[in-house]
């Protein structure tokens, strides 16, 4: 990482007074000052492009050949010279030749060169006639037609001219850019290194799977949520388990995985029940900017530093793990990942198919069932159950509501913005 910002010394420089309350901050604050934190990865290195999927670019790409480095025809017909054809049609032309993509010239270009899609355009020739627009007699053939300059030929550079700027540093590589990659005949590429996440779950109820349940246990959803919530990060994922609600070894787990990552996501014991200590740990070993946020579900949600390392503290509810993970972690593992621009949520007008209740002064984000109308318009429907424990209308819902800070009551057909799931990454 670049730099190493202090959330001690940022906050004790800052003015204050209007804009940082730990104790509730909202949505939109919250980021802004996480993002003072943030410094994009800057350690490189190089590996194929078949692994390169969804890397980020660290060296811009320079063209060093032109893509494709020959006119070549885009169909299957007959080369010819236009400038060989006098008056109107229909015209008539001698067969002297034919060329298949990847191979030579056979016979003369002189009149009209069968020529198969890929083949080198023959030096002389400028444009060609597809086979279906040609009367083909024994080694003639007669078209009515005169066509344009330069007609159905690939020219050469047209895709990629050689000393272009293919991509920039902090792009995001997707399929077809392997492809693009290749046809450059580029196979290897200098990409930054993942970002290392560590994250384990807390709380002495949390039982992993494989072992069976006693009274009053639950199983541990919310490391498997966020195992696929850091696999579609392209991240390297370091899974620290379950730990006890016991100060002494939480502190050693978060010494230990500080060591090794650039993040640090733990979820539960950041509320303030008796055993919620994650606050208390991380003011005695790094920093805490806030430990509130004016939001629903995901009031507890804390972040601080210990030495280098980012610290999310997700709340333990597993809705609120996930609403917190996509508002804040994964925009700040995308910058630290060197990805630019950093691509932001859409938000969707959506019309709300039935009345919400809520109260002003925090976000919240409802999980709704949108679908598109027939004229196109998005609708809305907030599910019934929205409890923070209730981790199935995560996955009945197909989108969130977003309700912002100032709004109040909304009643059925009101616009609302609601953020696609199939967005979120
Ligand atoms: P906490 O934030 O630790 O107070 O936990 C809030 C609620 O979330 C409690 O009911 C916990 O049992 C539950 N919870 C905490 N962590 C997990 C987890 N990893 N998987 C499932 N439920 C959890
Ligand atoms: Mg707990």
């Amino acid at each position: 990482m670049k730099k190493n910002v202090s959330i001690t010394d940022l906050i004790s420089k800052s003015n204050l007074e209007h804009d940082y309350d730990p104790n509730a901050m909202s949505v939109e604050k919250a980021k802004t000052w996480i993002a003072n934190f943030l410094s994009p990865v800057d350690q490189k290195e190089t590996i194929h492009i078949k692994d390169a999927l969804h890397r980020i670019v660290a060296e811009s790409v320079i063209a060093a050949i032109h893509v494709p480095n020959h006119d070549n025809s885009a169909m299957d017909g007959y080369a010819i010279n236009t400038d060989t054809l006098n008056g109107d049609g229909p015209y008539r032309l001698q067969v002297t030749g034919k060329i298949f993509a990847g191979n030579q010239l056979e016979g003369d270009k002189k009149e009209a060169v069968r020529i198969m899609t890929g083949a080198t355009i023959p030096l002389g020739l400028n444009a060609v006639i597809p086979q279906e627009h040609v009367e083909i007699h024994e080694n003639f053939i007669t078209f009515k037609t005169k066509p344009q300059l330069n007609q159905n030929i690939r020219r050469i550079g047209e895709d990629i001219q050689s000393g272009q700027t293919v991509f920039q540093c902090g792009r995001k590589l997707e399929p077809c850019d392997l492809g693009l990659l290749a046809s450059l005949g580029i196979d290897s590429i200098k990409v930054y290194r993942r970002i290392k996440v560590a994250f384990f779950s807390t709380g002495d109820e949390i039982i992993s799977i494989g072992n069976s349940l006693s009274p009053g246990q639950v199983f541990d959803s919310n490391r498997y949520s966020l195992i696929g919530l850091l696999k579609s990060l392209e991240v390297e994922a370091i899974d620290l388990g379950v730990i006890p609600d016991s100060k002494k070894i939480i502190e050693d787990t978060l010494k230990e995985a500080s060591e090794m990552a650039d993040v640090i996501i733990t979820t539960g014991g950041v509320s303030v029940g008796e055993a919620d200590y994650m606050k208390e740990i991380l003011k005695k070993i790094g920093e805490i900017l806030f430990w509130k946020i004016s939001m629903k579900p995901g009031r507890p949600l804390a972040y601080g530093k210990i030495s280098c390392c980012h610290y999310f503290g997700l709340p333990g509810n597993p809705v609120s793990t996930m609403v917190t993970f996509y508002q804040f972690v994964r925009e700040a593992i995308l910058t630290l990942s060197g990805q630019t621009p950093i691509p932001k949520i859409p938000l969707i007008k959506a019309k709300l198919l039935s009345p919400i209740k809520k109260i002003p002064g925090r976000t919240e984000f409802q999980r709704g069932i949108y679908a598109q109308d027939d004229e196109g318009i998005f609708k809305v429907s907030p599910l019934k159950d929205q409890g923070s424990g209730i981790l199935r209308s995560m996955s009945e819902a197909n989108c969130f509501i977003v309700l912002h800070e100032h709004m109040t009551h909304l009643e059925k057909d009101t616009w609302v913005d609601i953020q696609l799931f199939d967005s979120l990454f």
